[in-house]
């Protein structure tokens, strides 16, 4: 699948990043993760995770460059597994979601994918490590955003 053109894969703080090339409006779709669901064997830093040993890989090749930030402007709509805008994306800033509402693990599940987040946001968490290592309070902040996947995950915890 081709990149729309309302975004571009430039460079940013940590390598490569999506960044909008047209104003992208709150509420809107900025691209669908089209993709096949895998079993854990395929797992990687690239794909979403949709339940304990399920991932989406995805084929929408250039989502690989979607970055994380602790502060987003997209939240992913897990019924349609589209990327959405949380709020008004001007023109050449870097499109981000959280990592912490998809992946669960990033230390032991997805092997060794555990990084320093760079995303100079004030409310920044430093190590992303996945939604199993946050507070409750970082999880309660994060819950309407995670994956039906992580909420049920939450719910055993509570
Ligand atoms: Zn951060």
């Amino acid at each position: 699948m081709c990149i729309p053109p309302s975004i571009k894969i430039k460079k940013s703080n940590n390598g490569k990043g999506l960044f909008a090339e047209k104003l992208l409006k709150r509420d809107s779709i900025i691209f669908h993760f089209d993709g096949k669901i895998d079993d854990d064997t395929h797992t990687n830093s690239k794909s979403l995770q949709i339940d304990d040993n399920k991932f989406l890989e995805s084929t929408v090749k250039f989502d690989d460059f979607l970055n994380h930030s602790c502060n987003p402007n997209c939240y992913i709509d897990w019924q349609n597994l589209n990327l959405v805008a949380l709020r008004d994306i001007q023109i050449g800033e870097e499109i981000s979601f959280n990592y912490n509402t998809s992946e669960y693990d990033l230390i032991n599940l997805v092997k060794n994918c555990s990084f320093k987040c760079g995303c100079n946001s004030k409310n920044c968490i430093g190590e992303i490590r996945g939604f199993r290592y946050l507070t409750e309070q970082q999880k309660k902040k994060i819950q309407k955003f995670v994956s039906p996947f992580l909420k049920k995950k939450f719910e055993q915890e509570i």
